[in-house]
């Protein structure tokens, strides 16, 4: 299996293992992807807010970890 964002591989068990949140279907994307599109989200979620790469990365730890 690769990733289904920029066709590396192959994916690891854990990048295997992930599932999107709300519809329960694997992933299949790798770390990298995977980060990528959780920033996305959070970019998204927080449109308002202006945050540097360490608020990020905290909001990543408490929203997905
Ligand atoms: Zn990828």
């Amino acid at each position: 299996m690769r990733c289904r964002a920029c066709n590396s591989g192959p994916l690891s068990d854990v990048e295997l293992s992930r599932k999107d949140h709300k519809t329960g279907e694997h992933l299949d994307l790798c770390n990298t992807c995977y980060t990528i599109s959780n920033r996305a989200i959070i970019a998204q979620e927080y449109e308002s807010l202006y945050l540097d790469e360490g608020q990020l990365d905290d909001l990543e730890f408490e929203l997905f970890n």
